[in-house]
């Protein structure tokens, strides 16, 4: 799974270098963070699929980041570092909503394995089918059945739902599309989202004048709505 990002907010320098390096060495694209004020931004613009979370951070609490991005509906992998094997701060960050957690002082082949056991869930909980007002969208097979009749998916439209579902609730805008799912350099031309996005309004939405899943938001772009799924 190489080419996943995680996100590392630890505060610790050695430590954080040292994850940043092991993540790297993966093949894994890997940021850092040394501030828990500073995490719920870097989430918004690096986008990461898993995150390696401590507890004990300068500006905000680890449980209180984790408790945040729960609460804005992010679903992605969190596992926190405990700085000991304290059960009572395990059982507040699972509460947090925190998948995992592993104590201090640890191997980084026992992390590795977590985090790779993680993002195997995520991978395989995002390849479930998607349920949609009027149709499921199924992104491994990349089709969409309404009423008993399948549509197919083209790769680039898979790949723009799965991005857009990934960065929910947040909206992404076009030039950032245009960097992560057409694979552009530098992003400049817009019409070319647009138009794809019509194309797949066309085979996912009830009524394409009237957008319940992927909805355009002003001066941002666009965001994936799952009616009925949890916020
Ligand atoms: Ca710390």
């Amino acid at each position: 799974m190489a080419g996943q990002r995680i996100l590392v907010v630890e505060d610790e320098e050695a430590l954080r270098e040292g994850l940043i390096e092991s993540f790297t060495g993966q093949g894994f694209s890997a940021q850092p963070c040394a501030r828990g004020d500073l995490a719920l931004a870097a989430v918004e613009s690096f986008k990461p699929d898993l995150i390696v979370l401590d507890l004990m951070l300068p500006g905000m609490h680890g449980l209180e980041i984790c408790k945040a991005l729960r609460a804005r509906g992010a679903s992605l992998p969190i596992i926190m570092l405990t700085a000991m094997a304290d059960e009572q701060q395990v059982i507040n960050g699972l509460q947090a909503g925190a998948d995992d957690y592993i104590a201090k002082p640890f191997r980084l082949a026992e992390l590795q394995a977590r985090v790779q056991a993680q993002l195997r869930r995520a991978q395989a909980a995002f390849g479930a089918a998607l349920e949609l007002p009027g149709c499921r969208v199924d992104l491994i097979r990349g089709e969409v059945v309404r009423e008993g009749k399948s549509t197919s998916l083209t790769q680039l439209e898979v790949e723009l739902l799965k991005f857009l579902l990934k960065s929910r609730p947040s909206p992404v805008s076009r030039e950032n599309l245009l960097v992560e799912v057409w694979g552009y350099k530098q992003a400049i031309a817009t019409r070319t989202v647009d138009m794809a996005v019509a194309k797949l309004r066309a085979k996912v939405e009830r009524n394409v004048g009237k957008p319940e899943v992927i909805i355009t938001v002003r001066d941002s772009g666009y965001r994936l709505e799952l009616p009925g799924a949890a916020k």
